[in-house]
């Protein structure tokens, strides 16, 4: 894995999700891959992309999807990937979220060899088993999700951090059974489960059983409840689909990251079935929050001390 391919892939979704207003109007099917893959066709994407080839050699710049300003790469990594013009908070990968949270030499990795099974040998444009390996190959982990316990400012936690750069983070059946191992060994450590998530949605190649984790996540984040745990789902740009529509948002505190992109069918879908203009800003963590749907809007910088102050309230 290179620092470079990774986050090639999560500017590339971040673009796709945006794309997805203008051209997306598919109901779920396929909606995951496409935000995992480039697309084919000579779209807007494909020719930033040779642009991006043409005009910047080693990919030193790129373009912030947010304010379009061209920013030099080494200074958005130094800024732990806020854009120095407008502060959007781009897609961050797994390994550097759980660095950038914990206190040093506190991580320990758990449930890490859980590895997918393709059940319905599901083919699309090529079959889904090759499309793990390759994910696995580009991340050098064996799933989306990444599991643990460590500190946050002395503070010791389970978390569960999706990666974008694995299939768009998608949730199939070894993301549901590591959220709901996280969850249980938060009851049995009797310490906090906190969450960050980045996500197309269900996994579409594991069928029903990609649906069925919607289910179990929400039911492991139940006992955990009941047995007097205390959960927070940090939202990150961008959640969508089962992920939004099950664990993330049952937790007991509900976090986002500014300007996060949060919902479940993607604008166009929602715009044509209900035949009306979708007000400015629908499904920004801004608008989610004037509406109630999460608690706080958390800028990266403050993550830290905000979970702390929050696991010695729930105390
Ligand atoms: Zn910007």
């Amino acid at each position: 894995m290179t620092d470079g391919d990774h986050e090639g892939e999560a500017e590339e979704a971040g673009a796709q999700v945006a794309d997805e207003k203008k051209e997306e109007p598919a109901q779920g099917k396929g909606k995951d891959e496409e935000r995992e893959e480039p697309p084919r066709k000579e779209g807007r994407l494909s020719r930033l992309r040779f642009t991006k080839k043409k005009d910047m050699p080693g990919g030193l710049w790129l373009k912030c999807e947010s304010c379009g300003e061209v920013i030099y790469r080494k200074e958005l990594e130094e800024k732990g990937r806020l854009c120095p013009e407008c502060g959007f908070h781009f897609t961050l990968p797994g390994r550097d979220r759980i660095a950038m949270l914990l206190d040093e030499g506190t991580w320990e990795e758990r449930f890490a060899d859980l590895e997918s099974l393709d059940r319905l040998e599901f083919t699309d444009n090529q079959p889904y088993s090759e499309k793990i390996d390759r994910a696995v190959k580009r991340t050098g982990q064996k799933e989306a999700l990444i599991c643990g316990t460590g500190d946050v400012l002395g503070r010791r936690i389970a978390l569960a951090v999706l990666d974008f750069g694995f299939m768009g983070g998608s949730m199939g059946e070894v993301v549901g059974e590591k959220i709901a191992l996280a969850a249980e060994l938060a009851v049995k450590e009797g310490i906090p489960l906190v969450m960050f998530t980045s996500s197309g949605g269900a996994r579409m190649h594991e069928g029903v059983l990609s649906l069925m984790q919607m289910a179990k996540t929400c039911a492991a984040l139940a006992d955990l409840n009941a047995a007097g745990g205390f959960s927070i789902c940090v939202m990150t740009h961008p959640t969508t689909g089962g992920v939004t529509a099950s664990f993330a948002s049952v937790t007991d505190v509900i976090l986002a990251e500014p300007g996060a992109l949060i919902g479940f069918a993607g604008p166009r879908v929602i715009a044509t079935t209900i035949k009306q203009e979708l007000p400015p800003g629908f499904q920004r963590a801004e608008f989610l929050l004037e509406k109630g749907m999460i608690d706080a809007i958390v800028p990266r910088t403050e993550l830290r001390e905000t979970l702390a102050k929050l696991i010695d309230y729930a105390k």
